[in-house]
């Protein structure tokens, strides 16, 4: 079985409880969605359809998944489209 090394500790769950967790973008999905882990206990957070924060679960994982894919299709797209296109 596979370990993990960052598993939050008692401790580190004490302080984002004590002091709020300390969310840092661990993840830029689309230009407007971003998924965020606290340093500390390692909870996840992204951005939802609303624009709102909610908790990282695998569902939302697997909707960013599709949204960055997407997200970099359209961007490659347009970019080709760019070049492909002789200026007028
Ligand atoms: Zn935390």
């Amino acid at each position: 079985m596979k370990k993990t090394t960052s598993k939050p500790t008692f401790f580190s769950k004490l302080y984002c409880h004590i002091f709020g967790h300390d969310y840092h973008v661990s993840k830029k999905v689309t230009r407007h969605v971003k998924e965020y882990k606290c340093c500390h206990c390692k909870k996840e957070l992204t951005t939802n359809s609303n624009g709102k924060l909610t908790e990282l679960t695998s569902t939302f994982k697997e909707i960013n998944d599709v949204l960055e894919f997407m997200y970099h299709k359209k961007i490659s797209r347009i970019r080709h489209k760019m070049y492909s296109t002789p200026a007028a």
